[in-house]
């Protein structure tokens, strides 16, 4: 559970960069920041502001920020947007990138104000800056392609289950997180924590069976 003083902390942190975002309310369990975001390019130029909701969840860093653009600037259509909050990115490239560095700001910085700027950037030139990733299981695949370096769902399933499916002989293999020890000293002891390029155990697994119902795998 996220301490009222971590998400204090990680606020002010954001004040720095993101200025407009109003001080953290509790609402049910987990954190909500309400205030806007300007978008404003590398070289300084002011491009929009967003009015947003920000989520942080009391599970957090086991689940991630949401971004809530309440402005009605965003169209609330599948293409653009997943019908619960924006679709900055997916999880697994979240936690990947920013790595022990999951904070706030730094999830403000590389992943919602670019989703935003991109937006503005789709609106002009009707395509996104960078490309465009699915939605859903097939934009974590995609993801996990480049993550994983293969090919297809099936490949990266296997990827995913040598890690996420335990047999009683992998129990004295390498342990996945690179540590040397055996899955059995080392995983099997701290597993909440244990992470693969970074993006956490349940992550992985939840991915998996997203994945696995998705593309009918078994
Ligand atoms: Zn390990």
């Amino acid at each position: 559970m996220v301490s009222e003083e971590e998400v204090i902390k990680q606020y002010n942190e954001a004040l720095c960069k993101f200025p407009k975002l109003e001080r953290p309310t509790r609402v049910n369990q987990d954190w909500e920041i309400n205030g806007e975001i300007d978008v404003i390019d590398d070289e300084g130029s002011f491009w929009d502001t967003y009015k947003v909701k920000i989520i942080i969840p009391h599970h957090f860093p086991l689940s991630l920020f949401q971004l809530h653009e309440v402005g009605g600037k965003i169209p609330k259509q599948i293409d653009w947007h997943n019908s619960l909050y924006c679709c900055v990115s997916t999880n697994a490239r979240i936690y990947h990138v920013l790595g022990e560095e999951c904070t706030l700001l730094n999830w403000l910085d590389k992943f919602a104000h670019p989703y935003l700027a991109n937006h503005i950037v789709r609106k002009i030139t009707k395509e996104y800056a960078s490309g465009e990733f699915a939605h859903g299981a097939a934009g974590i695949v995609q993801d996990y392609e480049m993550l994983f370096k293969v090919k297809g769902e099936h490949a990266v399933c296997k990827k995913l289950k040598a890690i996420c499916i335990l047999t009683k002989c992998s129990r004295n293999e390498a342990c996945f997180c690179g540590s040397g020890k055996k899955i059995k000293n080392c995983f099997l002891k701290n597993q909440i924590t244990h992470k693969y390029m970074g993006i956490p155990f349940n992550q992985l697994c939840e991915d998996l069976a997203e994945i696995k119902f998705a593309y009918k795998i078994h």
